[in-house]
């Protein structure tokens, strides 16, 4: 449930001319800042859509085979929207055929040669990814945008701290929040210049501050759909601490439409950990979150290997239970209780809880197998009673 309020101090500030109605989720309690929203596709970015999770390939694109196959699993993930590297005119070629085999629409991340960008519209692509600054010149991008309208597809204008323009790199010294935010205004205006406003906007940096200080400036000066990101995070857990952070900032603040969480890793993780921080804001949920402790001197099972394979086992379920995995019966019982399955272990063995109630007590090595078809029950169930639409 939400309902619109309009933001009082907006109406008076600078901006007015700027809608900034907030969405405030009742029991969240959570603003959201106003954005027009577009289309990727059939899918919803911006306005009152949930916040899109995105990823992007890292197969070459022009190896169809393996970039399908990557974007399948990004698709069994929960992935939304996908992105493709387009560096060469046979990438832009392989759109057509990947598009054909795809569920979720396509956008193409294209630098420099709007040559590219005009050949990934004509295959298919859904939307496209430029900066506007280095595609060639105003002549040139008006043919991108020309041909994006004409297409009836999205642009997302990505400024990043690492390919800002000369001018504005001279005037604040080095890639600050302003500088992201005066050339992501500067190339919003090129592209509303040639009449064009269906656009959404991101301008990421590696560092974390600057990144939220940039979409916090822009936030307020326009009202188009943001795609959030850290760019360049790192591995696995500097990449999730640095997304976390910064995203998470950020969308607690009411400021994001979409989101893509940048890996040195297999981009079905960047997809789990966009979910996680989504999940963590109460913003959506897909799949069962675990909850597990961290295990001490009481705990008398093997539980580090428990958690992760029943986290592997049940990877395929979207529904989103609560599973308690705990190590002992101190705090375990009550977590337990409060899940829809819980565990609590004692000395080799398990007590597992369904909603609260005892269910029974399992040796430590069937543990796996029963919560696993507990939860599978459990999910059968689920959609009986409640229906599939549920899910996301
Ligand atoms: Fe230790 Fe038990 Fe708490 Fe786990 S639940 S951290 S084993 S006291």
């Amino acid at each position: 449930m939400f309902f619109i309020e309009v933001d009082k101090r907006a109406v008076f500030s600078n901006y007015a001319f700027v809608f900034r109605y907030l969405i405030v989720f009742k029991g969240k309690n959570m603003r959201r800042r106003y954005s027009r929203q577009i289309m990727v596709g059939p899918v919803a970015i911006g306005g009152d859509a949930p916040v899109v999770v995105q990823s992007m390939t890292n197969t070459f694109t022009r190896d169809v085979g393996s970039t399908v196959r990557q974007i399948h699993r990004l698709e069994k993930a929960g992935c939304e929207v996908v992105r493709v590297a387009v560096p060469d005119p046979a990438s832009a070629e392989a759109i057509k055929a990947i598009r054909k085999k795809i569920q979720i629409p396509l956008i193409a991340d294209i630098h420099f040669d709007y040559r590219l960008a005009l050949a990934a519209i004509k295959a298919g692509a859904d939307g496209i990814r430029i900066n506007p600054g280095n595609i060639g010149g105003v002549k040139k991008l008006a043919e991108v945008v020309t041909a994006a309208k004409d297409a009836g597809i999205a642009m997302r204008i990505g400024v990043n701290s690492g390919s800002l323009e000369k001018d504005i790199l001279k005037k604040h010294r080095s890639p600050t929040a302003p500088a992201l935010a005066e050339s992501a205004l500067r190339n919003i205006e090129r592209v509303e210049g040639l009449g064009f406003g269906n656009i959404k906007v991101s301008l990421k940096s590696s560092d974390v501050r600057t990144t939220v200080d940039a979409y916090r400036e822009l936030a307020g000066k326009v009202d188009y759909p943001l795609h959030l990101g850290v760019t360049e995070a790192g591995g696995l857990y500097a990449g999730t601490v640095k997304s976390s952070i910064g995203i998470g900032i950020l969308l607690y603040e009411g400021i994001g439409d979409t989101l893509r969480v940048s890996l040195t890793r297999d981009p079905v993780e960047e997809v789990r950990v966009g979910y996680e921080i989504l999940r963590a804001l109460g913003l959506r949920q897909r799949g069962p979150e675990i909850i597990s402790c961290p295990t001490c001197g009481r705990c008398e099972i093997n539980l580090f290997s428990l958690v992760d394979k029943v986290e592997k086992r049940i990877s395929h379920i979207t529904t989103p239970f609560k599973v308690a995995i705990m190590g002992c019966v101190v705090n375990g019982p009550g977590e337990a209780k409060e899940a829809d399955i819980g565990m609590a272990g004692g000395r080799g063995v398990g007590i597992i809880f369904r909603h609260g109630k005892l269910l029974k007590k399992v040796k430590e090595a069937e543990l796996v197998d029963t919560l696993v078809e507990e939860i599978e029950t459990m999910e059968a169930g689920y959609y009986t009673q409640k229906g599939k639409e549920n899910a996301i």
